[in-house]
């Protein structure tokens, strides 16, 4: 005798009602993640962005600013832009920031995904407990299953130790600021920002003023330059107890076309194309050290007078937080760039982002 096995009543009617089936008639298991021909895979495509130094040419930054240009247009015509929707980023924070932090956070949910940010981990976290950076980053990738990591973090090698775990779980990640060597994302918006305001990036005399010794930004930004234009010419002008380490000038002399180092700010203002003004970075003395910092803090300030010494088509930056070194005075005038400066992290986080998850095309 034949052997039937009894069959339910919702197969007999070819009703399906197994959760698993349902999920794949619906198509959850479907590859969320949108597929990158290989022309579109750029050299961001991909991989963690820790250093500037991994950039080999002018044209790799060319056509992440294409991008922008793309973000920018996107955003200032009130456009929608979605293509990560599906997609998770992890903002980690161990170093304070405002700016930095919202723009990654802003230019994620822009383009759609979502994003989950933890700052004050210096503080907040189980990092308080002893925990290793190592080990927050699998933490931060098991938990969240996200597909982006970016890391803000005291350390000089940070990114690095946090890349090779993070590699782990095919997860990128960004360096938003390590230590006092490296901010690559503020080196692109700050050499995005030229282009749009002195309109080119090359034939260019950059000073860059105030604390060289312990400021990523002016390190990160030196070395970009030098990218664009090995014919660049570079001021640099501190006091001298916060002149730029001896070994980065002698590295960053070989691949520009000059570098000239002083200890005041004016003869070389009436010449520059982009002043560079930098905060002295208090956080970075070493302890002990408050009284040098309280002689130091106030020498070079940039006063309203001081504008009528620079060049007509020339511009005033700043990374920013801004404490006491730019006079509030200069901040209507048009020379001074450091507010639309900001906007341009978003574009370039967008671009940027865009480039490591979904590489250099537009995601119909
Ligand atoms: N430029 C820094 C940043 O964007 C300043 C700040 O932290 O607010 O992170
Ligand atoms: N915000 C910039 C940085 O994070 C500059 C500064 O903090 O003064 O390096």
């Amino acid at each position: 005798m034949q052997h039937h096995e009894r069959r339910t009543y919702q197969e007999e009617n070819g009703i399906n009602t197994g959760l698993l089936a349902q999920a794949m008639a619906a198509g959850l298991f479907a590859d969320r993640r949108v597929s990158v021909p290989p022309e579109a895979q750029t050299s961001f495509f991909g991989r963690s962005f820790i250093s500037v130094d991994q950039i080999q040419s002018s044209n790799e930054v060319n056509q992440l600013f294409e991008m922008a240009d793309v973000m920018a247009k996107v955003t200032e015509s009130n456009g929608v832009y979605r293509p990560l929707v599906g997609y998770g980023v992890t903002e980690l924070f161990y170093e304070a920031s405002t700016r930095t932090s919202l723009s990654f956070e802003a230019a994620a949910k822009r383009l759609g995904a979502k994003v989950h940010v933890r700052d004050g981990m210096g503080m907040f976290s189980s990092v308080t407990k002893g925990e290793s950076l190592q080990d927050t980053i699998h933490a931060a990738c098991q938990t969240t299953g996200n597909d982006l990591i970016v890391l803000r973090h005291k350390e000089d090698r940070s990114s690095e130790v946090a890349a090779k775990i993070a590699a782990r779980y095919g997860v990128p990640i960004i360096n938003a600021g390590s230590g006092s060597l490296e901010h690559p994302t503020q080196a692109l918006l700050d050499l995005y920002t030229i282009k749009r305001l002195v309109g080119r990036t090359e034939r260019l005399k950059v000073m860059m003023v105030g604390d060289l010794l312990y400021g990523r930004t002016i390190k990160s930004l030196a070395k970009l330059l030098a990218i664009m234009d090995p014919q660049v010419e570079l001021v640099f002008a501190s006091p001298q107890e916060l002149a730029a380490p001896a070994d980065f000038v002698e590295d960053i002399s070989s691949r520009v076309g000059s570098v000239e180092e002083t200890d005041e700010f004016l003869s070389a203002l009436p010449e520059a194309d982009v002043v560079y003004w930098t905060r002295v970075q208090k956080e970075r003395f070493p302890l002990g050290q408050e009284e040098l910092y309280d002689r130091v803090k106030d020498q070079f300030i940039f006063r309203r007078e001081h504008i009528e010494l620079m060049k007509e088509h020339s511009i005033l930056m700043h990374p920013l937080p801004r404490v006491n070194e730019i006079d509030y005075a200069v901040d209507k005038d048009p020379h001074g760039a450091y507010f639309r400066q900001m906007r341009s992290g978003l574009y370039i986080r967008m671009a940027l982002m865009h480039e490591i998850l979904l590489g250099h095309q537009i995601v119909a």
